[in-house]
């Protein structure tokens, strides 16, 4: 039984579901807990602005109240360079409780990230070792540098090294998502993470519409054949612990 969906979106980014609508829905499918995690701040045309926290905090206020879930007010960031900058701001942390994070390819950066790693990234079809050596080590570093709580649909569309990822989440407390629309990891990766790592994962619906919150079929499926054992997907067995914000907020 799922216990939470900590990825979904609202028309705050492009999702169609209401903050309300996503939560009657997943107070419908038995959830506890949800997240409304819409697309960061640079990203180029879904992106949730900073001026609309106050009115998302109003909405998850209001939701909370009318079905008795933990909502967490979140965002989808983005990762927009090699060193592993993330487009949040400490004092963002005045409102986000939980923090997602991935690589989406239509987000402002720098120039020089603009063509060294998002572009680099969206048109390169067979990523090189060097590549993928530094699409790692820009996600080793964002672990280190934010308090990321879910890494969103990693491996698609930039590839990594998931163990030497996978090691570090593990290290920090940060859950890897198997995403409800991607098939974003292989079958060997999987079981590489498993075996090698402590890493523990997240089913997530990644909603877009009302429909689809608390949808995490292909994964359960998936996760069952591909070996990774239950007590390893947090929300199959409880809610999840978010990290602490506090000290980035205050950096
Ligand atoms: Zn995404
Ligand atoms: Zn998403």
């Amino acid at each position: 039984m799922l216990y939470g969906d900590y990825h979904t979106h609202t028309p705050y980014s492009h999702g169609t579901g209401t903050v309300m609508e996503n939560a009657m829905v997943a107070k419908e499918k038995g959830l506890k807990e949800l997240a409304i995690t819409d697309h960061g701040f640079n990203h180029m045309s879904f992106n949730i602005k900073r001026k609309e926290l106050k009115s998302l905090r109003r909405d998850i206020d209001e939701a909370e109240k009318a079905t008795g879930l933990k909502i967490y007010l979140g965002v989808e960031a983005n990762i927009i360079s090699r060193s592993g900058k993330v487009d949040v701001k400490p004092k963002d942390f005045e409102y986000l409780e939980i923090l997602v994070v991935g690589y989406h390819k239509a987000v402002w950066s720098d120039v020089k990230s603009m063509f060294d790693y998002i572009l680099k990234n969206m048109l390169t079809k067979n990523p090189s070792k060097k590549l993928i050596e530094i699409n790692t080590n820009s996600y080793i570093q964002a672990l280190r540098k934010y308090p990321i709580d879910i890494i969103s649909h990693l491996n698609h569309r930039c590839k990594v090294d998931v163990v030497e990822v996978a090691k570090v989440a593990s290290e920090v407390g940060c859950y890897i998502e198997l995403n409800g629309k991607r098939k974003h990891f292989s079958r060997e990766q999987v079981k590489d993470m498993v075996e090698k790592t402590d890493v523990m994962f997240v089913l997530d619906s990644d909603a877009h519409s009302k429909e689809r919150v608390g949808d995490v079929d292909m994964w359960l499926k998936l996760s069952e054949e591909y070996g990774i054992p239950k007590e390893r997907i947090a929300n199959l067995n409880g809610g999840i612990i978010l990290r602490d914000k506090k000290a980035f907020y205050e950096s």
